[in-house]
């Protein structure tokens, strides 16, 4: 009996599982194949919505769903991978596959040394539950020095998202009174990453907000009560957090030398991964080359679909059936603002299509409906098939209207 090991269950390890399973289900000559995915944890972690407060909610519980569709499911840690002798090593057991879909995705990429040690992250569940407790404990200490100030380091996606959010959730906390967020990038401008597009919607929600941007500096240094930039201004500051960008899992340079500036290792069209025939790849640890020639972001919607065309791919290898190219000619993004509501844009040059309320409306349908895998399992096979975000489905999923 062929076995299929997918190796992370985060959005992508979850769809391949789901599209190995809908493949399996329609080829009769697989119906022996064991999918079995092994991931650290027995939940969907939806790290897009971290930034929120009562993060402890955003999960998605793995084995109902993986049960429900006929997939194992162990819970470990992936140590190596041994290729040649086609293995994963856990701690105490190495698990053998026929093939392997890596989708053990990223990590913060925080400082090294004692100033990456100190300060808080959003990246994980358990870094922003620590985080959100740190908030509410600020209310039980005395009245002192950058209490309620609140320094990010990081102005992306994950900083803005965050930064327009803690206003709010400060507030909520420590009751009317002075909260300061301040937000500290070496770039030239907050959301540089972002394009030109959705640059005024992120200004005036910055500004809106109250909130502080340092740009053109990095932290020199920190410490419990404030931290140091590097144009030597000193900021009283009693929480510190990293939303520096994310790195691939470190799995990836461990199986191959051919990796990206984020660690992500390289993949051929049909997500193979370069030079190892029994292995796929996809989400944040695939470099993988969206239409147009560009490569994916380390994002949810990256994630789902590379996760839903290299589980299929995996499993038609195994009973020679032609492969798909992986495609997604359609990139959005939808951020949040906060109060200001968010700025929803469409396409790699990220031309504005919502902001406001309306961006609002998207975004909450975006982080409570369309980013949940479903609970049954006709639901989820429904949605397993490796279809291409277009400019019609766009229109139909997205904005709710027709293209
Ligand atoms: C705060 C925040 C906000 C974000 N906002 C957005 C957004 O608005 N839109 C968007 O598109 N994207 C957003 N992202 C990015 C998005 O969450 C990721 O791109 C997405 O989660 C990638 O999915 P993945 O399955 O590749 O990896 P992951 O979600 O990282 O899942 C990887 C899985 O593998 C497991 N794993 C890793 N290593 C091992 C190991 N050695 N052994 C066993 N298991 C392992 C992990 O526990 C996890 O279950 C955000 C991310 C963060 C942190």
């Amino acid at each position: 009996m062929a076995r299929l090991v997918i190796a992370g269950g985060g959005f992508a390890g979850f769809w391949a599982a789901a599209a190995a399973v809908r493949l399996r289900r329609d080829a009769p000559s697989l119906a022996s194949l064991e999918i079995l995915l092994i991931s650290r944890d027995d939940q969907l972690v939806i790290r897009p919505r971290l930034y929120e407060p009562d993060p402890s909610r955003m999960v998605v519980p793995l084995v109902p769903r993986l049960e429900a569709i006929g997939v194992q499911f162990e819970r470990g840690e992936i140590n190596s991978i041994d290729v040649a002798g086609a293995k994963v090593q856990l701690a105490a057991s190495a698990v053998s596959y026929d093939r392997l879909v890596l989708a053990t995705g990223s990590q913060l990429a925080r400082p090294a040394g004692t100033l990456g040690a100190c300060g808080f992250d959003i990246d994980t569940l358990a870094g922003a539950a620590a985080f959100d407790r740190h908030l509410h404990e600020l209310a039980a200490r005395p009245e002192s020095e950058g209490r309620w100030t609140v320094v990010i380091a990081g102005g992306g996606f994950t900083g803005i998202e965050l930064a327009t959010a803690l206003p709010g959730r400060l507030l909520e906390i420590a009751g009317a009174g002075k909260v300061r967020v301040i937000v500290v990038d070496p770039a030239s401008c907050i959301g540089a990453s972002l394009g030109d597009g959705p640059q005024p919607a992120i200004r005036d929600a910055l500004v809106a907000a109250g909130i502080e941007v340092r740009t053109g500096v990095t932290i020199a240094s920190a410490d419990l009560a404030g931290l140091v930039l590097s144009t030597g201004e000193r900021i009283g500051c009693q929480t510190l957090v990293w939303t520096t960008g994310m790195r691939a899992s470190p799995l990836a340079a461990k199986i191959s030398a051919r990796i990206d500036a984020l660690g992500r290792i390289e993949v051929t069209p049909e997500l193979r991964v370069s030079g190892l025939d029994h292995v796929f790849a996809a989400g944040d640890v695939a470099h993988a080359t969206a239409d147009g020639g560009h490569a994916i972001l380390q994002s949810c919607q990256h994630a789902q679909v590379t996760g839903r065309f290299a589980g299929y791919n995996a499993t038609a290898d195994l009973a020679a059936l032609p492969l798909q190219a992986y495609r997604q000619p359609l990139y959005t993004t939808c951020l949040d603002l906060g109060a200001a509501g968010a700025v929803l844009t469409k396409g790699w040059d990220r031309t504005v299509e919502a902001t406001g309320e309306h961006a609002k409306a998207i975004k909450r349908r975006i982080n409570t409906q369309l980013i949940y895998p479903p609970a049954e399992a006709e639901a989820i096979l429904a949605a397993a098939a490796p279809v291409v975000m277009d400019e019609e489905l766009f229109h139909r999923r997205i904005l709710q209207k027709r293209a």
